[in-house]
């Protein structure tokens, strides 16, 4: 089967490394004139890290992150509000959840391809399902054809577009400024996710590693369709945090910060049509209020791969539609979840997040959790 997988990113190249691993040589298509590395970290659940492990057969993809298996939540004076387990206790897993820096992960897994199969500068504008083949157009003006496009191409999927163009990106309302720095204090631990909500902000921390002080911070808040906030407003407004957690940014060059808003999908669309079906952003685009995309898209390429392999000769159709019914209405409830915990935090506010308005929304997401693919 011939297959081309639009996307290098996360969920791109795992699902190329997936059908490699199971004989199948996908052809990967990249926009980027190379490999990008967006400075910043990921968080993969326990459910994803096992996929990985499936993926990579030994320790070595694992070895380059950090477990990090509670979430703690606390005030803005640091005290503890709520803390949860990452791994599902009733689970077997082997692996913990663990924290990456992007770049990291992204050279991992393009290491796990062929040499030749990915190939850099090749934006993908159209695809089209017309004829004998699937028909992949290139902006440099060249064509190929497939037995079965998958796009991976991200929340403003082109390949998407090209076959469903009325499907919406929302914003939000929330905006994400993010970094790495190497910062440590008192209130700070090495083996948890933190996260300190003041008015209708969260600050976040990940630990990198289990010896040195990096860090992944991620400050979200309501931008209410202002201009983001730019580093020094960063800094004035976590200075309603308890010093010294501001000098997350403060220690932060500009340079080093992300900023976006972040966006979410509508979520009622098909996830295949025709040969050409979507998985990661491009399908499910949720929001990262508890850091869930790329193991979702994880767990979709696994169901996808899985769907493909045990199909009959030449029945994607089938095989299409058996990936959709598994994992479709999961992600859009996953996606729902998604907007609860981000309503809470930043419309909601403060004086809203404490257990009894968390343990409801946790206990939505663990239930999803469990219907995990693996
Ligand atoms: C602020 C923020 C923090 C987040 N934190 C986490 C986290 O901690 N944990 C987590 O699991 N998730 C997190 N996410 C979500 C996570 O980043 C995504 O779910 C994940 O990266 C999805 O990967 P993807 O490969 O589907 O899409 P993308 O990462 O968007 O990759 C798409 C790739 O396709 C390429 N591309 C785009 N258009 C074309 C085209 N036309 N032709 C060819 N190539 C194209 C792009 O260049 C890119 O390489 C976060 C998201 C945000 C915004």
């Amino acid at each position: 089967m011939r297959i081309a997988v639009i996307g290098a990113g996360l969920t791109g190249l795992s699902v190329a490394a997936l059908l490699l691993k199971l004989g199948i040589r996908a052809e990967v298509f990249e926009r980027a004139d190379g490999p990008v590395d967006s400075g910043s970290g990921i968080y993969v659940w326990p459910q994803g890290a096992q996929i990985m492990r499936f993926l990579a057969g030994d320790d070595d993809l694992l070895e380059r992150g950090h477990a990090v298996e509670y979430f703690q939540t606390n005030n803005r004076y640091g005290e503890e509000l709520h803390q949860t387990a990452v791994r599902l206790a009733e689970f077997d897993f082997s692996q913990p959840a663990m924290m990456y820096v992007r770049g990291t992960l992204l050279a991992a897994l393009r290491a796990l391809l062929e040499t030749d199969q990915l190939s850099f500068g090749k934006a993908c504008i159209a695809v089209d399902d017309n004829g004998p083949d699937v028909t992949v157009c290139f902006a440099d003006g060249t064509e190929s054809r497939f037995d079965l496009v998958i796009g991976a191409d991200g929340i403003h999927s082109a390949v998407r577009n090209s076959v469903h163009p009325k499907i919406s990106v929302v914003d939000s309302g929330v905006a994400a400024a993010r970094g790495l720095v190497a910062f440590d204090c008192r209130l700070l631990r090495r083996d948890l996710c933190q996260i300190f909500a003041f008015d209708t902000s969260r600050l976040v921390s990940y630990p990198l590693s289990p010896t040195r002080d990096d860090r992944y911070w991620f400050l979200a808040y309501p931008h209410h369709h202002k201009p983001l906030m730019d580093r020094e407003a960063l800094i004035r407004h976590c200075s309603a945090l308890r010093d010294p957690l501001p000098d997350f940014v403060r220690r932060t060059p500009e340079d080093v910060i992300l900023s976006h808003p972040l966006l979410d999908l509508e979520q009622n669309h098909e996830w295949y049509y025709g040969r050409v079906v979507l998985v990661g952003d491009s399908a499910h685009g949720v929001l990262p209020t508890l850091g869930y995309g790329y193991t979702l898209g994880l767990e979709n390429g696994f169901a996808l791969v899985q769907a493909l392999l045990s199909s009959r000769q030449g029945d994607i159709e089938g095989a299409l539609r058996r990936y959709r019914r598994r994992v479709a209405g999961r992600s859009r409830e996953m996606a729902q979840v998604m907007r609860d915990i981000t309503r809470l935090f930043y419309f909601d506010g403060e004086a809203a997040v404490n257990t009894k308005s968390l343990e409801p929304i946790y206990a939505d997401f663990r239930k999803l959790a469990r219907s995990t693919v693996f």
